[in-house]
């Protein structure tokens, strides 16, 4: 296939064009969601010709894909074998309720390979790449996880899986931190890939054991928030082990989305294929499109897919869109530019709308924390009509300074305008039991449900 991220962006929307009029025939045909959607909308499908064209649309909101998970997925019984067979489940982390299943055929599976190569490829995975995933087993299949083998499959890379985390079921498959640091060291692993938190906790592990990680030249992170600081920390951790200039991919991307790509350290997010999708900024109220550069809700629509379908789907994150020219690659297709703030993720506190990336940022750039969770919860748990507190724990280095509680307590009033109680723990304590891949970094305990946005 050409190389579509380099065409001008009118060549780009020209192809667009022709896989969005296909796609939408398939829907029309094939998907039950849309066929009610586009006839209670009164909408012929056939007026929607262009990208452009998108915006009469109506969008699709997370809520709806799950309420009717089976009603989004293509029913075309006369396709050909491999765009109609299942190839594999995913699930959609869902913060509160189950989590929704996402068909993929083999077709989608082929075009989310053909992703990664693009993937690789903008953000410098080679061939002589060792891979190790570091993403836990979880109790339905996760993204990050599966998809792990097919980027490396894509780059034509080695990969293997440490298999960290909670064990749940009666078979002995997960290993220890111990045992992950052990496996990298043992592979020469080139490239990290997992969960920001994990990845430090493991790095800090590996300092203690004094294993030779040396070999890592990359953490391709994703699945948490992170800041500069924290990227900063786990870059330290490698150069401390020997690694000469370690890089951070932060992976942008979702389940719906698949992975968007950095060309190059801290950059804007590429759009690896935009043969395969189509990106938008909406007013999430409204539906209206926004203009470049504006910041809104993003939604994708798929361009060529074949088991779950979507169109104009609200992803839930805010950011912008940057169609010129990427200045550091030259690339064409366009970019997402951060900071990319999850809409479920902002939370009230004590009457104060609060982004919890800020207060990430504030927490850790305080050297002396070594782990840190922050619970909102009422300040009698008896009472959910108490007020709310805010709750710091954290788990300090050894040489802390002394009156460090008040120091996090000023930043944190300084960045989110709320004074929290801050409460010294064990490390161990913040990783919950059972869950030692994953630092859980905002619990919400309050009882009243009407928290959060949506
Ligand atoms: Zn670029």
């Amino acid at each position: 296939m050409e190389d579509t991220q380099r065409l001008p962006l009118a060549d780009i929307e020209k192809i667009q064009n022709e896989k969005l009029r296909y796609m939408l025939s398939l829907c029309a045909r094939g998907s039950t969601f849309y066929q009610m959607q586009w006839r209670d909308a009164g909408i012929d499908i056939a007026d929607i010709q262009t990208v452009e064209d998108l915006a009469k649309l109506p969008l699709t909101q997370k809520q709806e894909l799950m309420e009717a998970p089976e009603d989004f997925r293509l029913d075309l019984p006369d396709l050909p074998l491999h765009e109609r067979a299942l190839w594999e489940v995913l699930y959609t982390t869902g913060s509160t309720a189950d989590p929704v299943p996402l068909y993929s055929n083999t077709y989608d599976y082929h075009a989310y390979l053909h992703q990664s190569q693009c993937v690789a490829e903008i953000s410098g995975i080679r061939e002589t790449d060792i891979i190790a995933n570091l993403f836990p087993l979880t109790p339905a299949p996760m993204g990050a996880f599966v998809r792990s083998a097919g980027n490396a499959y894509a780059a034509g890379a080695t990969i293997f899986a440490a298999l960290p985390g909670g064990a749940f079921g009666p078979f002995d498959v997960h290993r220890s931190l111990d045992q992950a640091v052990d496996r990298v060291e043992k592979h020469r692993a080139t490239i990290l890939w997992g969960v920001p938190s994990y990845i430090r906790r493991l790095l800090i592990r590996a300092l203690e054991l004094k294993a030779d990680l040396s070999s890592v030249r990359m953490c391709a992170i994703t699945g948490e928030a992170t800041s500069p600081a924290l990227r900063e920390d786990i870059r330290r951790c490698l150069r401390e082990m020997g690694a000469e200039q370690p890089l951070i991919f932060n992976r942008y991307g979702s389940t719906e989305l698949g992975a968007f790509a950095q060309c190059q350290e801290e950059g804007d997010w590429h759009n690896p294929a935009p043969e395969l999708q189509y990106h938008e900024i909406v007013d999430p109220e409204t539906g209206h499109r926004l203009p470049d550069g504006e910041r809104g809700a993003l939604a994708v629509t798929h361009l060529d897919k074949r088991g779950t379908a979507l169109i104009r789907f609200v992803v839930g994150d805010i950011v912008s869109i940057d169609r010129s020219p990427c200045s550091h690659c030259g690339r064409t297709s366009e970019r997402i530019v951060g900071p990319v703030v999850r809409t479920k993720d902002l939370i009230k506190v004590k009457g104060m709308l609060i982004n919890p990336d800020v207060l990430l940022d504030v927490l850790e750039s305080i050297s002396s924390i070594a782990e840190f969770q922050v619970v909102v919860q009422n300040e009698n748990k008896n009472d959910p009509l108490s007020m709310d507190e805010m709750l710091i724990r954290v788990a300090l280095h050894e040489n802390a300074p002394e009156h460090i509680e008040k120091e996090i307590t000023q930043q944190t009033h300084k960045a989110v305008n709320v004074t929290p109680r801050v409460e010294v723990t064990a490390l161990e304590e913040i990783y919950s039991a059972g869950e030692q891949t994953k630092a859980v970094r905002f619990v919400d305990r309050r009882v009243s449900a009407d928290n959060a946005i949506r």
